[in-house]
């Protein structure tokens, strides 16, 4: 992260009105900066598991945590992290969890990864989790949903709202921890400017829209935009869990969030079911 970058970010986690737990899972790296060995760079992680019982859970938490340790071992071999390899050797820890474990067989999980260095970013995906960029003149999807109604609708046969509403909108077409390999998507060289943003959430928020999650993002701190995409997500039914990760990037000095830095992060949490 550039000096002249302030990065603020915060997110919360809910199971929704309807599910019994939740299978959402976040996470942030490095968690500590007085770590004597901090990596470079900030990396976010959302995933939304799929399966029986808590399987699902152990799978987006699995996600998580095979990411951070991946990222904290390349900084202590001084490599730079392959985001597109340490997702898959994600991938290899669930699906080798799942195939030696019959309680968790069949586990899987979605898997979405922001990388922000210097003044880029990075993202990985697999799944239908999403991130977006968000600034004052746009809101953009960096990633594409891998679900089979969003391949029919990017084929023209479903419309975007037949698609939101589809019955078989939850069904993947790829996921982490299924297959022994996986394709990941990676977009890379993502240029950072001040007053840009980044929403990464889980397919539960998918009845607030995009001029929402726009204006939402851009005109609160962090734990209040997180905590307002929640409640919209449950004011619409709360039909699934719901996890959101709010990075507002602003230039030092200039921002009405520096404030609330006191070094680049600022760590709001996040009850997993409050
Ligand atoms: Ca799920
Ligand atoms: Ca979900």
């Amino acid at each position: 992260m550039s000096k002249n970058l302030i990065l603020s970010w915060a997110a919360k986690t809910h199971q929704g009105k309807v599910r019994k737990n939740n299978q959402d899972a976040y996470g942030k790296f490095p968690k500590n900066h007085n770590d004597p060995d901090i990596p470079p760079g900030q990396l976010f992680i959302i995933s939304d598991g799929l399966g029986g019982h808590n399987a699902g859970q152990v799978a987006s938490q699995l996600a998580v945590r095979s990411l951070g340790q991946e990222f904290h071992l390349q900084a202590r071999n001084k490599q730079p992290l392959d985001l597109r390899e340490a997702v898959k050797k994600a991938n290899r820890h669930i699906f080798h969890s799942a195939s030696s474990n019959t309680e968790l067989s069949g586990m899987g999980t979605t898997c979405s990864v922001l990388l922000l260095f210097e003044q880029t970013a990075t993202i990985a995906h697999v799944g239908d989790s999403r991130i977006f960029l968000i600034n004052r003149n746009e809101i953009i999807q960096l990633t594409q949903d891998h679900s089979q109604v969003a391949e029919l609708q990017r084929q023209g046969i479903l419309t975007k709202e037949e698609a939101q509403n589809h019955p078989e909108r939850n069904i993947l077409t790829r996921a982490l921890g299924t297959l022994a390999d996986v394709p990941v998507d990676v977009v890379e060289n993502i240029d950072l400017q001040p007053g840009d943003a980044f929403l990464l959430c889980t397919d539960g928020l998918t009845k607030v829209t995009s001029e929402e999650l726009q204006e939402t993002v851009l005109h609160n701190e962090p734990q209040k935009a997180c905590d307002r995409l929640v409640r919209m997500a449950n004011d619409r039914g709360g039909e699934d869990n719901v996890t959101v990760v709010v990075v507002q990037l602003a230039s030092e000095g200039t921002s009405v969030f520096s404030r609330l830095t006191s070094w680049f992060t600022r760590k709001s949490d996040a009850n997993r079911d409050g």
